[in-house]
């Protein structure tokens, strides 16, 4: 039988590339920019007519090209980014497999332009569908100008898939947010039907996030910096109430370069687990710095999937950098150095790890109950002394280093824990629902329900994690029947609820029996705390991400806390808001809601001058 096999013909090889490269106009647009970019540009231009179905313009002032480049440009594999296969490990540019110019051109037409800086005149090529139609001298700007027309004018089946108009721009719009929030230093212009969308100068990162996303974001950005042996991060993160339902404002970049990663994205969520509702997502644009080896960026044909060496130690990093930046989310509104004589709020220096200071906590103490002395002694646990200490302030200036004028500069958009002034503070009861008093920089105004969730919660998952709950033991022992659907419930989280101080055995039959509940001050029989302890928790499968021990904690911190309504003595608001500010994140309840908020003293005087 005669041999069958024969080497596809270049232009039907570059069709085939197309296929996988370019899927739509936005594709186009990402290879053109990126090669703009990789030409070292500094200011790039975007046109598009009809959602870049009928043309797409991109003009740099980068290198430009040769006369002979100019024609290899579209020879497939040719690339001037690298030259062996070692190179694939240090890549710093954005293209490098030398297939975006040939597959466009095999499926559109195209027109490009292009002069070197040093050069008199320029080069014009233009190509249709993989043919050189004409390559002529022509007097042009320096840098280089491609028009890509009629894209899939070849490929009909290609061109039916593409969508509407306005979905199509959308893809554009996407694309495009990428590649800008990576190169905050080039100034970007994006055209469309000749009417201008964006016109972005160079800026640095947080702007050039603010002009892309919106002015809305100014206020939520939290900054946020790790520089370890394994990869530089800096970026920024959205603050926990401003999670939204849908994706969109989540972004990581490497090497400036935008990437997916799921992985990471969960390392992120974790870090905000307990802080944002289960259903939403934090902002954040986070940009990895890494050595060029210890990535493989040759995974995917579009480059936006990335192997990393050390995926694993990354995620803990960056959990962890997220929490520490999510920890300066819980400072107040910032202080401004200029117009503030005094200084004396906790500053650290850039790079010092900043820590809540360690208090010793008695964490069965109830703030509800300190009448009734002796109470607390009476329980098994005997690590910390009851001190709630006199003065926070002096607490953090023991953390605070030595500061000098001249180094004041530097810190004035650092954010500052503000806690009520301790030796000045009045408490005040409104409305049996907040406790105001007063802060450095004006009113502070607590939820009491909530601070007291977010005190019992933290002290419920560190007891569950310590293995020191502590059980009431009942003289009557409960006996539940349940319906078969709690039940089973229960006896799926029964060695937690135990954990968690319940002494609980199952009787079978869909009966239990409570000898012991968790040592709460409230005044609720063991029924009725486990129904509305197993409500909360099947509730908290919608409101709270995280594990079975945290939703219990907090479904028992919530079936616990103090209400509203509740009238507190000026000592019980001091012990609650003193427990509070001993909380890793004083600011938010488990769920994500706000539990204090500051009226500033700008904002009460224009409530006079009016
Ligand atoms: P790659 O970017 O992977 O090298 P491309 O097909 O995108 O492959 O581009 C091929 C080559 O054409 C590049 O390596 C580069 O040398 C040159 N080139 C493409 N676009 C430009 C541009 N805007 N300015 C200067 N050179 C360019
Ligand atoms: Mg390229």
């Amino acid at each position: 039988m005669a041999d069958i096999i024969q080497l596809l013909p270049d232009s039907v090889a570059n069709q085939i590339a197309a296929g996988e490269v370019i899927q739509r106009p936005a594709s186009v647009i990402k290879e053109l920019v990126e090669n703009a970019v990789d030409a070292g540009a500094d200011n790039i231009k975007v046109l598009v007519k009809d959602a870049g179905k009928t043309l797409i313009q991109v003009i740099d002032n980068g290198s430009g090209m040769s006369e002979t480049d100019a024609r290899l440009a579209f020879e497939r594999h040719a690339t001037s980014k690298i030259k062996t296969a070692n190179d694939l490990f240090e890549i710093r540019t954005k293209g490098f497999r030398g297939e975006a110019l040939a597959s466009i051109a095999s499926i559109a037409h195209v027109t490009l332009k292009t002069r070197q800086p040093g050069e008199d005149l320029g080069t014009q090529i233009i190509m249709a569908g993989s043919e050189l139609e004409k390559q002529e001298p022509v007097s042009c700007p320096a840098g280089t100008n491609f028009q890509i027309k009629n894209l899939f004018f070849n490929v009909p089946a290609r061109r039916k898939f593409l969508k509407s108009n306005t979905t199509e721009f959308k893809h554009i719009l996407n694309e495009f947010q990428r590649i800008i929030l990576a190169h905050p230093n080039i100034e970007f212009e994006l055209h469309h039907n000749n009417e201008i969308v964006m016109h972005l100068p160079q800026t640095n990162v947080r702007q050039r996030i603010i002009q892309t996303i919106g002015k809305q974001l100014n206020q939520t950005l939290n900054k946020l910096e790790n520089d370890t042996s394994l990869a530089k991060i800096t970026g920024f993160i959205g603050k926990p109430e401003c999670a939204r339902k849908t994706t969109g404002e989540q972004f990581f970049f490497i090497n400036q370069r935008y990437m997916r990663h799921p992985y990471f994205h969960r390392a992120i969520m974790k870090a905000y687990e307990g802080l944002i509702p289960g259903d939403s997502y934090p902002s954040y644009f986070i940009y990895f710095d890494v050595d060029p080896h210890t990535i493989d960026v040759n995974i995917h044909p579009t480059k936006t999937e990335i192997k990393f060496e050390n995926e694993q130690a990354l995620f803990q990093i960056i959990t962890a950098a997220v929490k520490e930046a999510l920890g300066k989310a819980n400072s107040v509104p910032s202080i401004d150095f200029e117009t503030h004589g005094v200084i004396d709020i906790p500053v650290m220096r850039k790079n010092t790890e900043i820590s809540v200071p360690e208090i010793p906590i008695d964490y069965t103490f109830n703030p509800f109950e300190i009448e009734k002395s002796g109470k607390h002694q009476a329980t098994t646990y005997s690590g910390g002394k009851k001190k709630i200490t006199d003065d926070w302030e002096k607490l953090y200036q023991s953390n605070m280093p030595e500061m000098e004028e001249k180094d004041l500069a530097l810190f004035s958009n650092q954010e500052a824990l503000e806690t009520p002034q301790k030796d000045r503070s009045e408490y005040l009861q409104l409305k049996g629902k907040y406790i105001l008093t007063q802060v450095k920089s004006g009113l502070m105004l607590i939820d009491q329900r909530k601070a007291h969730v977010r005190i019992l919660f933290e002290q419920h998952v560190k007891n569950m994690a310590m293995n020191r709950s502590v059980c009431q033991r009942s003289l009557y022992p409960a006996k539940l029947d349940l319906n078969h659907e709690d039940y089973l419930l229960v006896n799926n989280i029964m060695d937690d609820l135990n954990l968690l101080g319940f002494d609980i055995n199952d009787l079978g039959s869909n009966t239990i029996v409570v000898n012991g509940t968790p040592d709460i001050q409230k005044n609720t029989s063991a029924e009725e705390l486990l129904e509305t302890l197993i409500e909360e928790y099947k509730q908290s499968e919608n409101t709270v991400k995280g594990n079975i021990k945290e939703r219990l904690a907090l479904s028992l911190a919530k079936a616990s806390a103090v209400d509203y309504g509740k009238t507190l003595t000026e000592l019980e608001m001091q012990h609650l808001v003193d427990e509070l500010f001993a909380c890793e994140n004083p600011n938010y309840t488990p769920t994500g809601k706000k539990v204090l908020a500051i009226l500033n003293l700008e904002e009460l005087e224009k409530l006079f001058n009016q």
